[in-house]
Parts: C-alpha cells; sequence; structure tokens
C-alpha cells in the first residue's frame, strides 16, 4: 500500500496524484491540534479550512480513491502529523510514503524528519500549484540584498506569456499601478458581496466540545465563505464579471462598512488550492478580451500583478530566507499590541473599521492590512511577534509563507528592506485621501499636538525622530528628514512629547 498525505492546504483537484483511481493507494488527511492551536485563529478560518478538507475528501471518496480522514474527534487522532502518519501505517500495510512538498517551514522539516525515520521509502512531489519553484527566485535575484518585486514579475509575465505580445509587454507598457489609486466618490455605492450560506453549527460544536479556543465572530447557520470547488468557481465568475471593472481603480479605497469593496476575496481558494492561480488569472484576462470596454486594460494588470507578481514574489523571499526571517527586528521594536487589536474598541475611526470587519469576516483587504493596522503598529514600535501572530490568526487566508513575508516584509520593514525600498508609514494625511474614515472620528485629522489630535500625526515623526540613524541615507525617506530638520524646535518637542503620550497610553486611544 502507498500512503499519500494531503494537508489541510493541499487542496487541489486538479493535482496528477488524482488522475487514475489506484486500489494501492490510501490518501491520508487530518484535522489537528496542532494546526489549531499555534496561535489564536478566527473562527472562521478554522471552519473554513475543517469545512473544505471535509469536502474535498468526500469529493475524492465519490472519485474512488480511498481516504482515510482523522475528524479532530476520531478516537485514534494523536493531533500531531508524524503520530497520525504513523497509526495509519501501522494499520494498512504500507510500503512507500508520500507527500506534497508543503508551504511552511515547520511542516517540511517534521515531514523531513518523519521520512527519515521510516523503514522503507517516501517521497516529496510537487504540490502543481504555484507559477514558481520553491528556489526561482532565490536564484533570480543572486548576489542582491533588495529583491526588486517589478524585475521579477517581469520576468513572470514572460515565463507564462501573460498580457504578452511576444518578449513585450501587451500594450507597451508593463505596471499600471499609477492609475489605481483612486478614492470612492462620496456617494458610491459599491456592489454588495456574494455571500455563500453553509450552515456549520457541527463544525462549531466540534470545536467547542474540544476546547479549541478561537477568536472572531460567526453566523453559525450562514457561514459565508466558498469552500468547494463549485463555490470556488462561482465567486471566481462574480469578481470578473462584478468586481473587475472597478478593481484596480479602486484597490486602495477604504470606506466605514465597505469591507471588501471590490476586491476578489479569493486568497483563502488560493491558499488552500482550490483554485490554481493560472485558472484565476486567465478568467480575467478573458473577462477583459470579451468586454474590453467595461474592464479596461489598467483593472486586469493590476490583478494579474497581484497573483503572478506578489503572491509568488512573498512565495520566493519565504523560501530564500527561511528560517531567519522569522526572527528580523531590523528596528528592535518591543512594544505589545494595544488590547484593542483584538476587539476593535477604539476611537481612531480606521482602526475600528477595520478591526472590526477583521473580527466580524476573517477578512480585510491589503490597504487596510498595510495602511491602517500595519502602518499604526509599525508606529507604535510594536513587536513583529506579536504582529505576526495577530495577523496570522485573524485572517482566513493566513498561512506562513504568505502571512510572514507580507506582514514583517511588506508591513513592519523588519526585514530591513529586502521585500520594501521604504517603511509603510503614514501620518493622517494619507488615510483621510483614501478613506472616509476621518470626517466623522473623535480625533481631529488635521492636528498633531492636544487631546483630539489624530494618533497616526505624532508617531509618524516620532518614528522617523527614533530610527533616524537607520533610515535617514535611504534615498526614498530623505526629504522627510530635511522637512523634520526645518520644523520649529519648540514644535518638533511638542510632537515628540505627544507622541510619547500616546505610547504611554495605547490602550486608550
Ligand atoms: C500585513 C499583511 C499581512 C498579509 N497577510 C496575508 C496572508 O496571510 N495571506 C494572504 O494570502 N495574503 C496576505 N496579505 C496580502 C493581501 O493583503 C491579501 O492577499 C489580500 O488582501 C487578500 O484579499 P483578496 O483575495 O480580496 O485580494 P485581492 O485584492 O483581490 O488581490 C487578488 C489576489 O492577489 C494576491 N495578493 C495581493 N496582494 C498580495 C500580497 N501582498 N502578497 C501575496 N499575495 C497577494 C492574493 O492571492 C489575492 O487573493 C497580507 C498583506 C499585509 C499587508
Amino acid at each position: 500500500m502507498i500512503l499519500r498525505l494531503i494537508l489541510g492546504d493541499q487542496l487541489n483537484h486538479q493535482h496528477s496524484w488524482y488522475d487514475a483511481q489506484r486500489n494501492d493507494v490510501l490518501y491520508v488527511m487530518m484535522e489537528m491540534r496542532q494546526e489549531t492551536d499555534y496561535v489564536a485563529h478566527h473562527v472562521q478560518k478554522v471552519v473554513a479550512f475543517f469545512a473544505a478538507m471535509r469536502a474535498f475528501a468526500e469529493h475524492l471518496r465519490d472519485h474512488n480513491h480511498a481516504v482515510f480522514y482523522f475528524a479532530l474527534d476520531h478516537p485514534e487522532n494523536q493531533q500531531t502529523l508524524a503520530e497520525n502518519l504513523r497509526f495509519v501505517i501501522n494499520q494498512h500495510k504500507v510500503t512507500h510514503f508520500e507527500y506534497q512538498l508543503p508551504d511552511e517551514f515547520r511542516l517540511d522539516e517534521q515531514l523531513l524528519d518523519f521520512c527519515e525515520s521510516l523503514p522503507f521509502t517516501s517521497q516529496g512531489v510537487d504540490s502543481e500549484h504555484f507559477l514558481s519553484e520553491r528556489g526561482e527566485l532565490a536564484r533570480f535575484f543572486t548576489g542582491k540584498k533588495t529583491y526588486l518585486m517589478e524585475s521579477f514579475y517581469r520576468m513572470m509575465r514572460k515565463k507564462h506569456n501573460v498580457l504578452m505580445d511576444g518578449k513585450e509587454p501587451a500594450t507597451g507598457q508593463w505596471n499600471y499601478d499609477a492609475d489605481n489609486r483612486k478614492t470612492l466618490p462620496k456617494n458610491h455605492q459599491p456592489i454588495a458581496p456574494l455571500l455563500f450560506e453553509r450552515d456549520v453549527s457541527d463544525l462549531l460544536n466540534l470545536l467547542e466540545k474540544q476546547g479549541v479556543a478561537t477568536i472572531g465572530n460567526i453566523d453559525p447557520t450562514a457561514f459565508i465563505w466558498p469552500v468547494t470547488r463549485p463555490e470556488g468557481l462561482e465567486m471566481l465568475r462574480f469578481f470578473t464579471e462584478s468586481c473587475l471593472p472597478y478593481f484596480g481603480t479602486f484597490q486602495d479605497a477604504m470606506i466605514p462598512g465597505g469591507w471588501s469593496l471590490y476586491h476578489s476575496r479569493l486568497s483563502f481558494l488560493m491558499n488552500a488550492k482550490i483554485l490554481h492561480p493560472l485558472e484565476v488569472i486567465s478568467a480575467a484576462v478573458a473577462e477583459w478580451q470579451k468586454r474590453p470596454d467595461v474592464v479596461a486594460y489598467a483593472q486586469v494588470e493590476g490583478f494579474v500583478r497581484q497573483i503572478i507578481g506578489w503572491r509568488e514574489y512573498m512565495r520566493g523571499v519565504y523560501w530564500a530566507k527561511m528560517p531567519d526571517y522569522k526572527s528580523l527586528n531590523f528596528f528592535g521594536h518591543t512594544r505589545k499590541l494595544p488590547e484593542w487589536f483584538w476587539t476593535g474598541r477604539t476611537k481612531m475611526n480606521c482602526l475600528k473599521d477595520a478591526i472590526g470587519q477583521s473580527l466580524d469576516y476573517a477578512y480585510a483587504h491589503h490597504i487596510q492590512r498595510l495602511m491602517i493596522t500595519g502602518n499604526f503598529a509599525l508606529l507604535a514600535g510594536v513587536h513583529p511577534d506579536e504582529l505576526d501572530a495577530w495577523y496570522l490568526g485573524i485572517y482566513i487566508d493566513a498561512i506562513e509563507w504568505v502571512e510572514i513575508t507580507n506582514t514583517r516584509g511588506m508591513s513592519q520593514f523588519a526585514d530591513g528592506g529586502i521585500v520594501g525600498t521604504k517603511p509603510y508609514v503614514s501620518s493622517a494625511n494619507y488615510i483621510d485621501k483614501m478613506s472616509h474614515h476621518c470626517g466623522g472620528c473623535f480625533y481631529d485629522k488635521t492636528q498633531k499636538i492636544g487631546p483630539k489630535a489624530c494618533p497616526f500625526n505624532a508617531l509618524y515623526w516620532h518614528f522617523y525622530d527614533r530610527h533616524q540613524d537607520k533610515l535617514e541615507r535611504n534615498p526614498r525617506i530623505g526629504m522627510m528628514y530635511q522637512t523634520w530638520k526645518k520644523m520649529n524646535p519648540e514644535t518638533k518637542a511638542q510632537i515628540i512629547a505627544q507622541a510619547e503620550t500616546n505610547l504611554a497610553r495605547l490602550d486608550e486611544l
């Protein structure tokens, strides 16, 4: 008997493993405390993974594949990968073990150790999901300190012949990012998101009975996220038909209550491998080809760049830099996350909204993650470990390979500039420009000093001031220091004092 392991984020219906039905192959899948407990996860994240795994096991059985499934409360479930594998190996006459290469470093190590301990042969095979190999980015940037996403993106476009005309970009221009930064007009009504309504009461009872600690909210009888392949395809269709025409234009926009706007919400489906990145890209390109008058090229290029560019790039950085990446802390930040990161109870409207919706939906879009929660935490000097645990727990799409590179790298600049060329920080100015949050806020976006001053303003200058030795020579930041130096010394002292007051009472902001 050959035993093949399918991890919870390896739900790839099109994998070549399933091309042939074989009666000498047993597939094994497992719900485990090892995976539910390494951080406090959002309840919707745990439910989404378990529901998707169960649906995938059903799909395999329907196609006459043999599956051994450890539910969380299976009497023989030892709750760890190696022990469960040993149990199945002892029960069945297993003579060979196969697994798809995992995307997380810790699982990779566990599986390598496990295979070494086996008295028979084993093999790790490709998960047939990503568009680049694990080590491809490292090879592409050999000898470079900074890994410029744009050059990797262009290479990937050429390699997969996406939006290309021979060796040149289809329209003569590679990147339309500059067209994609519009704020939403005041009276704009964004489209209502497509929501599913799955009854997940059984799974919730299971989690409760087993004492799995989770965060966030959920509707037990109307779970909104797609977890099967037909549902995933429906979500993809909804995105290309209804959201893609506005995707790029309003990609960075934020409005109160507009929790997903024109974003695709396909990250969970792709990260669990239910959808393949090429089929997602192809659907978007096909929509542009079908309706070029409705779907402008800039929208499609912007979307394609996120997937063939950023997503593959982050995975490449992960494999190039782990395990050291996990402990990088360039600024030496040490603070704890404010309590309201777990409740949303803050007087800052933008943070209340971003955190509140994260607790309600296990989702926030990129700019909310980067320029609201991430921005605040970086200005406040929060330890990147605290941030990793929060981002890894709260978002439905959070898997370490893509969470840590975005959090430590892009958002916190804790890698000292491997992913980003400068830290993503802003004062209230940017938030006001891109959102409708500041108008009704308790704090005043225009003030730097005083009890009503928006905390982002003083913290912004405090950040630059305290890290001057590390940032002043960065050519993309030099200008900020010119402005800071020219400021009246008395005002500067007041700003620093205001920031210190804010930092001393973060929980009350
Ligand atoms: C601090 C921080 C933490 C993040 N953590 C995660 C995470 O745990 N998991 C995750 O999948 N993404 C993460 N991202 C990236 C991005 O925010 C999410 O992929 C995106 O918000 C998912 O929503 P969507 O599917 O609606 O994306 P859309 O805006 O519709 O974008 C389409 C797709 O592009 C890909 N994509 C876009 N930006 C990125 C990026 N920076 N890195 C990788 N892929 C990207 C995603 O697969 C996404 O589904 C994080 C970003 C930040 C700033």
